[in-house]
């Protein structure tokens, strides 16, 4: 099969040979009978490195968010979530089709953040005319932009202040710390809890982890065995998760500066617009002239690469599988793609 150059989603690295390495070494037990030990280890690593007293592994960021949903709110509770965000948008409405939890989406700003006046407005009384509401949740990185640790820090006060529990969907939070220069401890303990992937820029090929006291995770483990995600021989996954927390962490940067350079060497060309503030992280969000993105995608195929694209909008992401060399032929795909 061709090796096309794949800048859709850092969801498509493969697991590398020292991964592979790992994960066929990796020592397994049933891990519903809590037997896998490899699991149970990398569950204490990186509860630790997080600053929460537990986490749990889960196959899924979808699922990682809904078990967190699960766990705070009951039947006829809300949340107040980002109206483009991951887990209102993209999860096939689990929250309300498994937990009759009722969301109270509110539109984002700048960099993904929810206005936190709106948030406040938007709590609902004590009074049975309305949802009980029990939940703030934040996602950061969003759409590639990272909220600040001053923001995290008021809307976590905001929470507690009222009351709510505070949840951040942390699919790319490395990505975030990263940008923030902070390490991962002090964006996690902004929120009560936490679910981070291991399955995007960190390179593991599953996997997502949810984080939180002692007592919300033993309550999170019931609801994933409930969803179905209690799973068997697991010390595989958690050999792969321990690499990508940890040699996938330190190699981030690397995604980063790719995604800089990109944007750079596409700030010149006639036809598209390199979304200005937007490249932050590993992605590279482009304004395309005339709706074209179709025809983009379908002579990028030609090219040897795969790009993510609709309407008049691109977005580039950048990981591991894809090296410093391979951005000037992505530039001048563009190029060419624009003066033809
Ligand atoms: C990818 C993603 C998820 C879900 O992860 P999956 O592993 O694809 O289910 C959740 N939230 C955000 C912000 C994401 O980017």
């Amino acid at each position: 099969m061709k090796q096309f150059k794949d800048f859709r989603s850092d969801t498509v690295t493969r697991p590398h040979e020292a991964m592979r390495q790992a994960m066929m070494q990796a020592p397994v037990g049933d891990d519903v009978y809590g037997d896998d030990s490899a699991m149970n280890h990398f569950q204490c690593f990186a509860a630790e490195l997080l600053g929460h007293e537990a986490s749990l592994f889960l196959p899924s960021g979808t699922q990682s968010n809904l078990v967190a949903l699960l766990t705070h709110c009951q039947r006829g509770d809300e949340y107040i979530v980002g109206a483009e965000a991951h887990t209102y948008l993209y999860e096939g409405g689990g929250a309300a089709a498994l937990g009759g939890i009722q969301p109270q989406p509110l539109g984002f700003g700048h960099n993904g953040e929810l206005d936190l006046a709106q948030v406040q407005s938007s709590i609902k009384e004590d009074d049975f005319h309305f949802a009980r509401t029990r939940l703030l949740c934040l996602e950061n990185s969003q759409h590639g932009r990272v909220q600040s640790m001053a923001y995290m820090q008021a809307a976590r006060k905001l929470a507690h202040d009222n009351a709510l529990r505070i949840h951040l969907d942390g699919a790319r939070m490395a990505n975030a710390a990263l940008r923030l220069n902070v390490d991962l401890k002090a964006i996690a303990s902004c929120f009560d809890t936490v679910s981070l992937c291991l399955s995007k820029g960190l390179g593991a090929p599953i996997g997502s982890l949810l984080f939180g006291s002692e007592a919300f995770i033993a309550e999170a483990r019931r609801w994933r065995k409930v969803t179905g995600g209690g799973m068997r021989q697991v010390g595989m996954l958690a050999a792969a998760g321990k690499l990508a927390l940890t040699d996938g962490l330190n190699r981030l940067h690397e995604d980063h500066e790719h995604a800089a350079a990109l944007a750079q060497m596409l700030s010149n060309i006639d036809g598209l617009t390199v979304r200005e503030g937007w490249t932050q992280t590993n992605m590279v969000w482009l304004d395309l002239q005339t709706p074209c993105a179709e025809a983009l995608k379908a002579a990028a195929v030609q090219r040897g690469i795969l790009l993510s694209a609709s309407g008049t909008t691109c977005r580039l992401v950048v990981h591991r599988d894809i090296k410093a060399d391979d951005l000037p032929a992505l530039a001048r795909f563009f190029q060419d793609f624009f003066s033809a």
